[in-house]
């Protein structure tokens, strides 16, 4: 199934791929397309090629640095990086915290931490969620109290993503408990090297470190770093939320990961003849394929309703359910591929150049590790069954 994509977006296709293949650095799409671990460096330099080219900010209006890409320019150039092996954005400076600045920020607030995101000098992480505090996100409880021209912080944030790298973090403090629940919250920036932020690490299932706990005791952060009015938090938090669900149907990293599933499936043997050509295994690979091209269609709908200056609403909930489950099944039929050489847990073999050798041929090392942290998906930016009660509320009326 072809689509059809005009001279001008073609043209724009073959920019990104020049691009790409000039600017992206070969060690580090490498390590994307054989599934190693990325350093903060492997991050950092893609992050300073993408600003150079002023590619970085494909959300944020001109004025500040954006791209003032349209959402189909947007889409080709998501496809191109996953092909590519392009690491993924960090999103939190650059998608979350910088729209919501934009936003609701003062003056001030714009012009000292807008360049700071483009250029790489902060690095933020996201204080949403608490142990208490997920799905329904409106019962945080972790305190800011007015002291003078600071905030006195006390609580604890988790799950934070990459908050072992971050130097800053934008948080929802509860700033009026007496209010009701929405309406007590504000959007605080905090800088992690304040007095009395620890961060301790939680090791996920695929024994990787990505993600946190963040404790603050008695923290002292200016007013200054408030971002909008003091207890109007949850509309930042709401407005961040459908920058987080932007591009959340993943289509680019679906594709180059079921491209590499029938790479996967021409290597390997079973019953004597190549995976790819038993035929239960196609039919696994067949139907897969076929929920994806449904789900680029679906995505293009949407990307084209907003062209045309539409507002992505509850199909993002269909978007980011239905992109989560395909991307997890198709890490479930790569790591039924490689069958027993999927067993063994050798955190070593993700390393680049590292000299412990596979069991079994070289893609397998990384697939159930991939597996595990993949599971993920279908949790984070509001859970899959989060999203089916917005679409059972808005699209279905129920
Ligand atoms: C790898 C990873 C990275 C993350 N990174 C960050 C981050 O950087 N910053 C951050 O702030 N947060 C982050 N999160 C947190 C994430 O947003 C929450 O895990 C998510 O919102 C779910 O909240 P919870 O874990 O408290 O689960 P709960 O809300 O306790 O939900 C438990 C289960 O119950 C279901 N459930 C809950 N309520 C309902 C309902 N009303 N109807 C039907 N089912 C329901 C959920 O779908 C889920 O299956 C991350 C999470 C993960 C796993």
């Amino acid at each position: 199934m072809d689509i059809t994509y005009t001279p001008e977006e073609q043209a724009f296709r073959a920019e990104v791929r020049r691009f790409l293949a000039g600017k992206l650095p070969k060690d580090v799409s490498a390590k994307v397309l054989e599934g190693k671990r990325l350093t903060k460096d492997d991050h950092e330099r893609w992050h300073r090629a993408l600003n150079e080219q002023g590619w970085l900010a494909v959300h944020w209006p001109r004025q500040h640095g954006g791209t003032g890409w349209g959402p189909v320019q947007r889409h080709i150039f998501d496809e191109e990086c996953a092909a590519a092996g392009a690491p993924q954005i960090i999103p939190f400076g650059l998608s979350m915290v910088a729209p919501v600045i934009i936003k609701f920020g003062t003056e001030e607030q714009k012009r000292y931490y807008l360049p700071r995101i483009l250029d790489g000098s902060d690095w933020w992480c996201q204080g949403y969620s608490e142990p208490g505090a997920g799905s329904d996100l409106a019962s945080l409880k972790t305190r800011a109290v007015r002291d003078g021209d600071h905030y006195v912080v006390n609580g604890q944030k988790t799950w934070t993503t990459l908050g072992q790298h971050a130097n800053m973090i934008f948080c929802l403090v509860r700033t009026d408990p007496a209010a009701k629940q929405q309406e007590g919250i504000s959007f605080l920036l905090i800088d992690m090297a304040s007095p009395g932020v620890t961060v301790r690490p939680i090791i996920t299932l695929d024994g990787e470190h990505e993600v946190n706990e963040v404790f603050f005791d008695d923290v002292r952060v200016p007013v200054a770093n408030l971002v909008g009015e003091e207890n109007k938090g949850w509309t930042c938090a709401k407005y961040l939320l459908t920058y987080e669900r932007t591009g959340i149907a993943g289509v680019g990293m679906a594709k180059a990961a079921l491209r590499h599933l029938k790479h996967v499936a021409a290597k390997q043997v079973g019953n004597g003849r190549p995976l790819v050509e038993d035929p239960s295994f196609r039919l696994k690979l067949a139907e897969v394929e076929i929920d994806l091209m449904a789900l680029e269609m679906t995505n293009l709908r949407v990307v084209a309703a907003v062209q045309g200056g539409g507002v992505p609403g509850a199909e993002s909930s269909i978007l980011k359910v239905r992109g989560t489950e395909i991307r997890q099944a198709i890490t479930d039929l790569l790591r039924r591929a490689v069958g027993p050489y999927a067993l063994p847990f050798l955190p070593e073999t993700l390393e680049a150049g590292s000299n412990l050798e596979p069991v079994g041929p070289d893609f397998a090392a990384p697939l159930a590790p991939q597996y595990f942290n993949r599971r993920k998906l279908s949790i984070y930016g509001g859970s899959n069954e989060i999203q089916k009660n917005i679409v059972a509320k808005m699209i279905l009326g129920l």
